[in-house]
């Protein structure tokens, strides 16, 4: 948040300091720095002291600052980007199982992601529970198809398998439906099916609501708490990988207070590599108020520190105004209550919305809210709406709500257009027109249920429009440059966090928050861009993660 006191104070001290105790801690030399400031400034160097960015200029400037303790890295012409940061990844719960679940994310054959699944039954417990829980999608297999029950078994006879697609269907093997104890419907969470083929068949998998979906994975049995923890300090890790340094977190379906304790452990460890501002939202119907007043009585906007740190409430604030497009005037009653409540307290507040055909029953509250209490200084966002209309925008910025913008495309692309049309699909998202008006806008996922986490698959995505099976839908019109696709995703989500000031860009005084590239992020053919990993992240100064010829 805000600490141009406490930068100040910095300042004031570092200046009485003797000369030695000045020079940096770290300086980065010869590398191609990619500030993402004001103007966009490329600079050769930088230093740090303290955790925070001291100078920036040319190779020889920076060697002229180092003392003897200095730290020098020679970047050998590669390129440098602020830590990038997810406005909107489900990182909390991901977290939770990353080392007991199996990962398809970025898997390009289905042959491979089976493969996956028989390397798990041989090298976890014999019999655990073998689970991928989203963020993938047929399209991104060669067989362009999902698995068959057959396929499960023959990998692991074993094992009961549990493989989920987005929040409609999930596919589980005879011994999965046994552990369970399901035989029949009737013991399916309402809204439950079991899926038939076309000769009536069952295939194995059930299909249904997102509340059946979600139902379902709650009876699967649970990571142990030290598993939670091993899974946080992992997730991070492989964040780190991919040059992210924070995420903001919009709760999610299925988190509880406890979804929460392996993070704070890992964060009283001093053991936290990705900052984390997280929300706090809703699972139940009908007593929402009393949900979110008990969760957040003790909790006032903003506390933590610059590793975790509250940041309000969301992304599901009331059931009825959850993924509803037809919200009738007594759940629109009652989300105004909360909403006027947050305002009143000084929450930030963020919302899933899809629709724009429907956000004005959402923008209307905001907007009533506003009238009562400025909503600007608290930095509502909405996030999703990819087919967000001018006229929309034009409401956003007015009150000061921000967009988070994920890569829902990359994998609902071709559905997305079926329904809408071709015109409609080639500016999905408008991030160029929503600059042009202004709206504060963050660049992220929404992993790892419905999408993949990999920032660099989501930045190819922004500049090239194409799904992962390569359909490219959106046009020029709607298509960021490389510096502003990097703007979102760095500065464009600090905003999120209330952090801007403090974080998302390389300038002096900010947090040394970075990444050092595989490859050159402005030269490299988009559609290689995806493959780009860092080879040194740090988070405040410190190496979080580091590649040769870095490690
Ligand atoms: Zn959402």
């Amino acid at each position: 948040m805000k600490t141009f006191v406490g930068t100040f104070v910095l300042l004031v001290l570092v200046g009485a300091m003797p000369a030695s105790a000045q020079s940096p801690e770290t300086i980065l030399v010869n590398g191609k720095i990619l500030t993402v400031d004001a103007q966009s400034s490329v600079r050769e160097a930088l230093a740090i002291r303290g955790g925070r960015i001291t100078a920036l200029g040319t190779s020889a400037e920076m060697r002229k600052l180092a003392g003897p303790q200095s730290r020098v890295i020679d970047l050998g012409g590669r390129t440098v980007i602020p830590g990038l940061i997810d406005s909107h990844l489900h990182a909390i719960r991901a977290a939770l199982s990353f080392t007991t679940e199996v990962n398809w994310i970025g898997v390009r054959t289905l042959e491979e992601a089976l493969g996956r699944v028989k390397d798990a039954a041989r090298t976890m417990k014999p019999g655990s529970w073998l689970i991928v829980a989203g963020g993938w999608n047929p399209q991104q297999f060669k067989e362009n198809r999902r698995p068959t029950q057959a396929e499960l078994v023959a990998v692991a006879p074993e094992n009961p398998v549990y493989i989920q697609l987005g929040y409609a269907w999930a596919m589980l093997t005879p011994l999965a439906h046994k552990t369970l104890g399901l035989t029949s419907e009737a013991d399916l969470p309402a809204g439950g099916r079991f899926e038939r083929d076309a000769a009536g068949n069952l295939t194995g998998a059930i299909t249904g609501s997102q509340p059946a979906i979600v139902g379902l994975f709650d009876k699967l049995p649970r990571p142990t708490f030290d598993e939670q923890v091993q899974g946080t300090k992992a997730f991070f890790r492989e964040l780190n990988r991919l040059g992210i340094t924070g995420v903001i977190d919009p709760s999610g379906n299925n988190m509880t207070g406890e979804s929460y304790q392996a993070l704070f452990k890992v964060w009283r460890d001093q053991a936290l590599t990705v900052r984390v501002a997280y929300s706090l939202g809703t699972q139940g119907s009908g007593k929402e108020f009393d949900e979110i007043k008990a969760t957040t009585a003790l909790l006032p906007m903003g506390l933590g520190d610059e590793m975790l740190r509250f940041n309000g409430i969301g992304e599901r604030i009331t059931g009825g105004m959850y993924n509803n497009d037809k919200p009738g005037q007594a759940d629109k009653d009652e989300y105004y209550r909360i909403a006027l409540w947050a305002a009143e307290r000084g929450l930030t507040l963020t919302q899933h919305w899809n629709r724009d055909a429907s956000v004005d029953n959402l923008l209307a509250i905001f907007e009533r809210v506003n009238q009562r209490i400025p909503i600007a200084p608290l930095r509502w966002s909405i996030a999703h709406l990819n087919d967000a209309s001018e006229q929309t925008l034009r409401r956003m910025k007015a009150l000061g709500v921000g967009w988070t913008v994920q890569d829902a495309m990359y994998f609902g692309g071709e559905a997305f257009r079926e329904s809408v049309g071709e015109a409609s699909a080639r500016r999905t998202p408008p991030v160029v027109t929503a600059k042009k008006i202004g709206v504060a806008a963050g660049a992220g996922t929404d992993a790892h249920r419905v999408a993949s986490y990999n920032p660099f698959t989501a930045l190819q995505w922004f500049l090239d429009g194409k799904t992962v099976s390569g359909v490219a839908l959106r046009g020029p019109e709607e298509t960021p440059d490389r510096a502003e696709a990097l703007r979102l995703y760095t500065i464009g989500s600090a905003w999120f966090a209330h952090d801007d000031d403090v974080r998302g860009s390389l300038e002096v005084g900010k947090l040394a928050d970075l990444a050092i590239l595989s490859q050159d992020y402005m030269t490299v053919p988009v559609d290689r861009l995806g493959a780009t990993e860092s080879l040194l992240t740090m988070v405040g100064g410190k190496m979080v993660y580091a590649a040769a010829p870095f490690k």
